[in-house]
């Protein structure tokens, strides 16, 4: 009989992207290794000198 004592650990793979700016973990993208999430990256993008061809 199995079943007491069983623990099934799901070996996840940490890839927790967390937003460096304000700790989210929704939405956030690692493009040019910013980790930001959209918010931030919409505020910190223009800082940066990224600039969207409006
Ligand atoms: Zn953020």
């Amino acid at each position: 009989m199995t079943g007491k004592g069983t623990k099934q650990e799901k070996k996840r793979k940490r890839d927790k992207r967390e937003c460096t700016r304000c700790g989210a973990n929704d939405a956030v993208m690692s493009r040019y290794n910013l980790n930001l999430c959209r918010r931030c990256f919409k505020e910190v993008a223009p800082m940066l000198g990224f600039k969207k061809n409006d």
